[in-house]
Formats: C-alpha cells, structure tokens, sequence
C-alpha cells in the first residue's frame, strides 16, 4: 500500500499525540484524592486527616518498589501503595513526607514516631509484631540469589553457598535466612551497596527478596542475574505503631478495597509489573 505525504504526516502527529496520552497516563494518580471520612476523635485516622499530611518510611534504592528519582521522591510500588493510603485519607500525594528507611531502621522509626508507616518491602514476622503492627499482606516475596551474568560459579540454589561470601543487608530477614546455608556474610546497611563488591567478586552472590533482587538486575542490564530459586516467604506488610488497631484496620480495609476495585492491579502494572508478572495479590491477615 502507498500512502501519501499527508496521511503519513497525519499519522506520525497522531502517534505523537498518543504517545503524550499514555505518558500522561502513567504519570496521572491512579487513585483519587477522597473526601476524608468522619473519623473517630482521637483516632491516627483523623489525625492525619486533620493535618492533611503524613509521613512514610520507604527504601529509596530499590527499583520497582521505592526508588527516589531525580527530585528525591519515591517511586515504585511501595510507593503507590503509600499514596493509596493517603489518598483515603484525604491526603495529596504532594503532601507526603517521604523519608528513607533501611532495613534496620524500620521498627525505631516507628516505635519513635518519625514515621506514621513504614512501606518498604516490610515482611510480617513475631518478631518485629513485637515492636509494630502490621496491615497486609499486600504482596508474598521469596528470598533468592543475585548472581554475576552467566553465573560464572554455578550457584543455583541456596545450598551451593557453603563456603562463599555472600552479600545482604543488616537487620533483614534476609541476613538471619542465609545464615543457616554460609557463615561468610558481608552485612552493609542497602542491598544497592552490595552490588559493588559482586561486581568485583569480594562475594559471589547476594540475598534478598526474588522482587528487590529483579530490580537491581533490571537497572543494571547485563551485568547480573537471579538464581530464580527461592528459600523462603516474605509477606509484606504496612509497618505502624504497635497496637493502633484501628489504623491497622483502617490500612487493611484500604488494601482489600483496592484489591477488589481493581486499583492494586492498576497499581502494580504501573511500577513492578513492568517488570514482573502480576499475581494475585495475597490474602490480609487481620490478626
Ligand atoms: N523483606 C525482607 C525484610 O523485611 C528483606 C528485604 C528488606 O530488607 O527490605 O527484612
């Protein structure tokens, strides 16, 4: 088929128009701002509320999940999944503080007040609902392996790491798991800082969650891979004060309404999702 000069033109300025709509589109906020419900007084509900801001701790380098892009503001799904929950809140997302919290630092920043939630790729286990409570899950990881390109020593599971350094995070779930396949651990405080000492062979792999794990390999094309084999279950929750029961609800009502609405879906297509599968989202714990 020949087309002329101008249908070619107008084509190309509609491909150009589309092109803007969807780049719109997936900046756009896919949840709406609501109308804040009437929370009962003295509630951490209407406190937010009454403020119209909130705080929330996420990782800040970790691609998929909470990565800061250039303006220093969060992006990812832990980060959609924050704004989610302002949102219900009556809370802009432009009046979140976002603040930075490692793997170790999550309880405190919460037993302390500096956070209102923690979302950051958080998993639920007794011991830290010791110190906090826990809304979600929202999403089951597994820990895995990260690996040189090629996979050059032929690790394939977590049992073929007797002997071999492997790198993780102090105060994850990540570190206490592994323990049990190598004593030869380089603990640093951000799974980003543990890519360096792979790339220079100073340890052969490094532990994590298979998501967090994905978006490392994802930012840094060709260079890893993940063994794909996970040894563990990590369901993340939404870290908050220990025994505020009624926000704990109030977070795990806005998860299942999101959940049933379509929105969690929405949600991880637009950040995890263009890298991962989306599953089914798992089923919330209201202990
Ligand atoms: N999900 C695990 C944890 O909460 C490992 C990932 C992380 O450290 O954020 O400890």
């Amino acid at each position: 088929m020949r087309l002329s000069k101008g249908f070619v033109a107008v084509a190309a300025a509609a491909a150009v128009v589309l092109g803007l709509t969807a780049c719109t589109d997936s900046s756009a906020p896919a949840v709406d701002v609501e109308t804040p419900a009437d929370f009962a007084e003295g509630s951490t509900m209407a406190r937010l509320a009454d403020a119209g801001e909130i705080t929330i701790g996420t990782k800040f380098d970790q691609p998929l999940f909470g990565l800061a892009n250039p303006d220093g503001v969060p992006e990812g799904f832990d980060a959609e999944i924050g704004k989610l929950v302002a949102a219900k809140l009556g809370i802009e997302a432009d009046k979140i503080t976002w603040v930075e919290t490692v793997s170790a630092n999550r309880e405190p920043f919460i037993q302390n007040g500096q956070v209102d939630l923690v979302i950051a790729t958080y998993t639920i286990n007794d011991d830290r609902k010791k110190v906090v409570s826990f809304a979600g899950p929202y999403y089951t990881a597994g820990q895995d392996l990260l690996v040189l390109d090629g996979n050059p020593e032929g690790i394939e599971s977590a049992d073929d790491l007797a002997g071999k350094k492997v790198c993780t995070v102090s105060g994850s779930t990540s570190e206490k798991n592994v323990a049990e396949y190598t004593t030869d651990i380089l603990a640093t405080d951000t799974y980003s800082n543990c890519l360096e000492p792979l790339r220079t062979g100073a340890v052969s792999a490094v532990t994590t969650d298979n998501v967090i794990l994905a978006g490392l390999a994802d930012q840094n094309e060709g260079e890893f891979e993940v063994v794909g084999e996970t040894f563990t279950e990590e369901p993340y929750g939404i870290g908050l004060a220990l025994d505020d029961t009624d926000f704990r609800m109030f977070v795990n009502d806005t998860l299942q309404d999101a959940e049933d609405d379509g929105t969690w879906d929405e949600l991880w297509e637009k950040t995890a999702g263009k890298v991962l599968d989306t599953p089914t989202p798992p089923t919330i714990d209201r202990y």
